[in-house]
């Protein structure tokens, strides 16, 4: 591991006044993900900045109705708070499918929006990767790429972003509140992450001298009608080969609004509003359901190992709004 120092930030201008001033220092939270980057010398931070004493860790109505989770909230408590179990329904069931109860009970709000992939070859330092070293090529493409994306890749960088709850939050339309040295800004959460496009290093939009202080739910919540489902290699703690989220108002048996975010499948929680605006004003048919998908996957691509998430993901996609149509608790 490279030698580090390390500072404890008491409140955000602080953290911000700190990270803004070296731009190879990383702030750490539950440290769930940059520990093992650190220890892998994948990354390698001058500093690391203590944030975890900022007060940021409540969650509270926001002025719109909504609810805003602080981003030093564990994503324990975010999914088992009584107000996000019932207007959020979604966010939970998302965050309960992703990683382990102790992870959980370490991983916050702000560093689960900022994890990196888990791709193989980002991980192992023995071979090229774009995102890693930009310039250096992306072993995936041509290599065992089983958990890539088949969405939005580019010829730089075909992995896929890890999260599960970020596909809830992608769904719900989210809003990360950030603050930097010009002061907070909001980012719609379809801007937040990236395609790799020729930058794979970059994953996110937020600046390098900026924090992440909470996440804004907005006021709607689709609660009598949700869905999130993950399929993956083993139920007990696996990244998703596909999830999808669906979230949809009905009248009787129309929809009339639907939302569908995909995970594990693209660098960034993947929506598209023309597969959604297809599900508006029909009928809740297997058929309805399985043209939204179609149109969802037109563009998908495959990279030979990868291949099975096409049809997985079609599949996955009629299932899940199969299950939020119905309104039912379901595993
Ligand atoms: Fe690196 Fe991206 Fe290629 Fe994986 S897919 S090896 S992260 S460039």
């Amino acid at each position: 591991m490279n030698t580090f120092s390390y500072t404890r930030a008491g409140d955000v201008a602080t953290a911000v006044r700190e990270v803004a001033a070296d731009g190879a220092a990383k702030c750490i939270a539950g440290g769930t993900n940059l520990i093992d980057l650190m220890k892998e010398n994948v990354e390698r931070p001058s500093r690391l900045i203590d944030i975890t004493r900022l007060p940021l860790a409540e969650i509270q109505p926001s002025a719109d109705g909504g609810l805003r989770l602080g981003a030093l909230v564990t994503n324990t408590d975010v999914a088992y708070d009584a107000q996000v179990e019932r207007r959020y329904p979604l966010v939970s069931k998302a965050i309960l499918a992703g990683a382990s109860p102790q992870l959980r009970n370490m991983a916050t709000v702000g560093g689960n929006l900022m994890q990196r992939t888990r791709c193989y070859y980002f991980y192992d330092t023995a071979t090229p990767c774009n995102k890693r070293q930009p310039g250096t090529g992306c072993a995936a493409i041509d290599g065992f790429n089983r958990m890539h994306a088949i969405l939005g890749p580019s010829a730089q960088c075909i992995a896929v972003h890890p999260s599960d709850m970020c596909v809830a939050l992608a769904a719900l339309e989210a809003v990360v509140r950030v603050t930097g040295p010009g002061g907070e800004r909001a980012i719609p959460f379809a801007e937040f992450h990236r395609l790799p496009g020729d930058t794979p290093h970059l994953d996110t939009n937020l600046a390098a001298d900026e924090i992440i202080t909470a996440v804004d739910l907005p006021p709607k919540g689709f609660a009598a009608h949700y869905a999130y489902l993950k399929i993956r290699d083993r139920t007990s703690y696996a990244f998703a080969l596909v999830s999808v989220a669906a979230a949809l108002e009905m009248d009787g048996d129309t929809i009339t609004e639907a939302r569908l975010a995909l995970g594990g499948v693209a660098h960034k929680p993947w929506r598209d509003r023309d597969a959604e605006a297809r599900l508006k004003g029909q009928s809740a048919t297997r058929d309805h359901f399985q043209r939204a998908a179609n149109a969802l996957l037109r563009d998908a691509k495959g990279f030979g190992h990868n291949n099975f998430k096409i049809e997985l993901a079609q599949r996955a996609i009629g299932r899940a709004l199969r299950q939020a149509a119905a309104g039912e608790e379901h595993p």
